[in-house]
């Protein structure tokens, strides 16, 4: 990934997607924000203890940072719900709202809207048609992992967009890494057709997981890029829930020029 410093914030892109200026996109650190700790400082998440105006200041740098002042968000329950934003649905002017609903995995084909994910340990896997002009953003934890919302989110993008997934790039940001994804009562949690995926001493590989649900949903290997960061050994540029309990949510955005 590329790191980037712009308007007083500091974000992570893809080197896949970064080539397309139909885009913008940007996984930001936890600096540069408003937020007192165990927030430190750019928490985007409503509800956990933080001023909501820190909440707020940091979501307009979020948005400044990339052009686009319309920031969409939904509340995301580690389901499989994916949330379509149309074109002639009515949300945020004023940065102040931007709320879609329930669900963890926001795709739309409007320009000059940016989808935020919410993420302290949890996947933001951004995906882009570059034929349809499409974007999605999906928060993918472990339940969302074995629900399988990133291939439930091409099947969405197909049928809504007719995506076709050989043209889609994938980008699997800053998460719980194989070195600490431990999941000591796996036999419960876990369903048996995910153990292949677990690497010694109960950690599990969420990172291989996703790839290969893109991959079995039709998006080519080649097009799907790891961020290869775990959140949990970086609690100086991400949060980390694992790491630090009570502590802040870091931002993951996308979103189409107009
Ligand atoms: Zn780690």
């Amino acid at each position: 990934m590329i790191l980037t410093h712009k308007n007083g914030a500091s974000f992570y892109q893809f080197e896949s997607l970064v080539k397309f200026s139909e885009i913008r996109h940007g996984i930001f650190t936890r600096h540069f924000g408003n937020s007192s700790p165990p927030f430190e400082s750019l928490n985007v998440s409503l509800g956990l203890g933080d001023a909501d105006a820190h909440v707020w200041q940091n979501r307009r740098a979020i948005a400044r940072a990339m052009g686009i002042h319309d920031l969409i968000y939904a509340e995301q329950v580690h389901s499989e719900q994916v949330l379509v934003l149309n074109p002639t649905m009515p949300v945020s002017d004023d940065g102040g709202e931007g709320l879609l609903g329930i669900g963890d995995a926001i795709v739309t084909d409007s320009a000059d809207k940016l989808l935020m994910i919410q993420l302290a340990d949890c996947q933001s896997i951004l995906l882009y048609d570059t034929h349809q002009q499409v974007v999605a953003n999906i928060h993918s934890g472990w339940r969302g992992s074995i629900r399988n919302i990133a291939g439930r989110t091409v099947a969405v993008m197909q049928r809504h967009f007719q995506s076709d997934p050989s043209h889609l790039l994938a980008g699997i940001g800053p998460s719980l890494g194989p070195c600490c994804a431990e999941f000591i009562h796996y036999r419960n949690e876990i369903p048996e057709k995910l153990w292949p995926y677990k690497k010694v001493g109960n950690h599990f590989d969420f990172w291989a997981i996703s790839r290969d649900q893109l991959n079995d949903a039709g998006v080519p290997l080649e097009n799907i890029e790891l961020s290869n960061i775990c959140t949990f050994c970086n609690t100086a540029l991400f949060f980390s829930y694992r790491a630090e309990g009570q502590t802040g949510r870091f931002a993951s955005v996308i979103g189409l020029n107009g």
